[in-house]
């Protein structure tokens, strides 16, 4: 089938390189099937300007094997106050600006940057997050954070800012596209704007929250931490819902890798976040495919199509004449999630040292072939 692409990773460079670094990143997308990628900009320094643009780019084309595109900040630093540079990004072929990580705190600013960036051809992608309400950000509000006795983040922390950025997008005639919904409230608004017709809105939802709730952390364990939280079965489903209907338009991982040392320190120090490139396919064969809950053509259209087109890419297809960028996928085979198995710095996911059905077995490229296994 058609090679994936994933509009949401961190590959953490400049900064945090012992995390990730693009070229772990990227043999990490390739393991998974993944033939390209849009880097969030929460780097240190953040991707704010043509400067910190080109560096990363450069990194990419030397360290990459595959095509690594990146987002840009809507605000300098992120820090939701002053414009980053804009322009000088778009110029470099910047085309999602976000202060994923983060909400844009100042909605004027960003009320300001839609209506200035649209005229480039330029769109947003929104991290949604009211800070006030979400606290230190360690899990869904409900039965299991008072069990445990954490503050929890409660799901209108995210569904005010989904309502939020849809009507600054509205208001502004901007494309805002809404990053990995956790809610079934924030689904449905989504829906909502959407059957109105009159903005331009996408969202993406990522498998582990379609997978996970926050009944999973159990003992505290921090694979299981990550922003926004797991929710409970009943947002699964929701989400599961939205994602057959087509209220996502994509599947994004939010790959999020952090060092061991990190994530084993307590539920609440530890940072936010699970790795995904990996996973992310075999996971969906295994829950979703294998067991009929919808087909590989949803996840070629919403894990390798639209992410394409969202991007300005066109979508790969397997025809002749058609330049090739396509995997094999062994439904008969497993795939166990050894650190071993891993090519990313990090294995911070529940999924760890887990056999699950299928295996991405060929993943080639042009004339290239990028991974060869179980031949
Ligand atoms: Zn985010």
């Amino acid at each position: 089938m058609p090679a994936m692409f994933d509009a949401h990773v961190h590959f953490r460079e400049p900064g945090f390189e012992a995390k990730e670094t693009i070229a772990s990143g990227s043999e990490a997308a390739i393991n998974g099937g993944i033939t390209g990628v849009v880097m969030m900009p929460n780097t240190r320094p953040a991707i704010d300007s043509a400067t910190v643009v080109a560096t990363v780019l450069e990194i990419a084309k030397k360290t990459s094997r595959i095509p690594v595109y990146t987002s840009g900040c809507v605000t300098k630093d992120r820090h939701g106050k002053e414009l980053a540079g804009i322009d000088g990004m778009k110029n470099l072929g910047v085309k999602m600006l976000t202060d994923d990580g983060d909400t844009t705190g100042d909605p004027a600013v960003l009320f300001r940057a839609m209506q200035y960036a649209t005229e480039f051809g330029m769109f947003f992608a929104s991290h949604c997050e009211v800070p006030e309400l979400a606290g230190p950000r360690a899990l869904n509000e409900g039965a299991m954070s008072y069990r445990l006795g954490i503050k929890g983040s409660p799901a209108c922390a995210e569904e005010i800012i989904i309502d939020r950025d849809i009507r600054l997008a509205h208001a502004a005639g901007a494309h805002i596209h809404i990053q990995h919904v956790s809610s079934k409230l924030g689904m449905e608004t989504i829906r909502w704007w959407k059957q109105r017709g009159d903005v331009k809105v996408t969202a993406e939802v990522a498998p582990h929250h379609l997978l996970f709730t926050d009944e999973d952390i159990g003992d505290f364990d921090t694979n299981y931490k990550m922003n926004p939280p797991l929710r409970t079965k009943a947002d699964n489903e929701g989400l599961l819902e939205g994602l057959i209907e087509g209220v996502f338009d994509l599947i994004a991982t939010d790959h999020a890798p952090h060092t061991p040392f990190e994530k084993s320190q307590d539920f609440i120090s530890a940072p936010n976040g699970i790795t995904g490139l990996e996973t992310a396919l075999v996971s969906l064969y295994h829950y979703f495919v294998a067991t009929g809950k919808f087909g590989w053509d949803l996840v070629v259209k919403r894990y390798s199509a639209e992410p394409r087109r969202m991007m300005g890419l066109p979508a790969v297809s397997i025809e002749v004449g058609q330049p090739v960028e396509l995997i094999l996928f062994d439904t008969a085979a497993e795939t166990t999630f050894t650190k071993d198995f891993m090519k990313s710095k990090s294995q911070n996911t529940p999924l760890i040292n887990q056999t699950f059905k299928g295996s991405v077995d060929l993943v080639m490229v042009g004339d290239a072939i990028l991974l060869e296994r179980n031949f």
